[in-house]
């Protein structure tokens, strides 16, 4: 899923200082999941709008709605009747809900109440960690099943650094080196040689180094 944390309250008020009628939106997708933008968060996030601004003498209002999901358009089209009510909308998706929300609604001001982070997992409750980069060519069955470009500090293909330390990464010792890891699975299953072949060099024409991108499935292109 896509990993978010909220932004600290302080940032988004002072986003939204000069309007007076705003819509918090939420998303009931990855957001949801890792309890950062979801009906809950909306109303939390709603309700500290509202006593900051209570306190702070200049009292407004703040309406409460969280879509199915904020990438895919025909939910978004759900708030065309409403949407203009308001001076600004809050999206606490992730990074694409409140640019879906922008280009939907052009004059709208639309700001992000989150701070997307990566795609990862959750390690146990509460914890989540990266796990994918995205780079558009799978190739983690190289590497025992592990990905080293998301999670070797140095996006390394050949091996670990010299800065692996007992299986810490060199950038901090709370960091696994997943070089480390990765070598002593593939020891384990009697694989350690694989390592040795030779690859051409990854290319990187399919990852964000390309440029945006786009998928087009034909099959499912009306
Ligand atoms: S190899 Fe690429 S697609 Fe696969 S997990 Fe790593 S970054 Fe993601
Ligand atoms: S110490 Fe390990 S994880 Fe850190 S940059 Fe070097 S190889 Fe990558």
């Amino acid at each position: 899923m896509i990993v978010a944390q909220p932004k600290p309250i302080r940032e988004i008020l002072e986003m939204v200082k000069d309007f007076r009628k705003i819509l918090v939106v939420g998303c009931k997708g990855c957001v949801t999941v890792c309890n950062v933008g979801g009906a809950k968060e909306v109303g939390i996030l709603a309700a500290s709008l509202r006593i900051a601004r209570k306190r702070s003498g200049h009292a407004i209002q703040v309406d409460e709605h969280t879509l199915e999901r904020q990438c895919d358009p025909e939910y978004i089209a759900e708030l065309k009747d409403i949407v203009g009510d308001y001076d600004a909308v809050i999206s606490i998706a992730c990074g694409v809900g409140p640019q879906f929300l922008s280009e939907r609604y052009p004059s709208t001001r639309v700001f992000p109440g989150v701070n997307t982070q990566f795609m990862g997992g959750a390690e146990a409750h509460g914890v989540w960690s990266e796990r994918c980069a995205g780079c558009g060519t799978c190739v983690v069955h190289y590497f025992g099943g592990l990905c080293p470009i998301a999670r070797c500090s140095k996006s390394l293909l050949n091996g670990p650094c010299g800065g692996s330390s007992h299986g810490k990464c060199e950038i901090s010792n709370e960091v696994e080196c997943i070089w480390d890891t990765i070598v002593n699975k593939m020891t384990e299953q009697g694989r350690l040689n694989e390592l040795l072949e030779f690859r051409p060099p990854k290319s990187w024409t399919t990852a964000r180094d390309g440029g945006p991108r786009k998928m087009i499935r034909e099959e499912l292109v009306k």
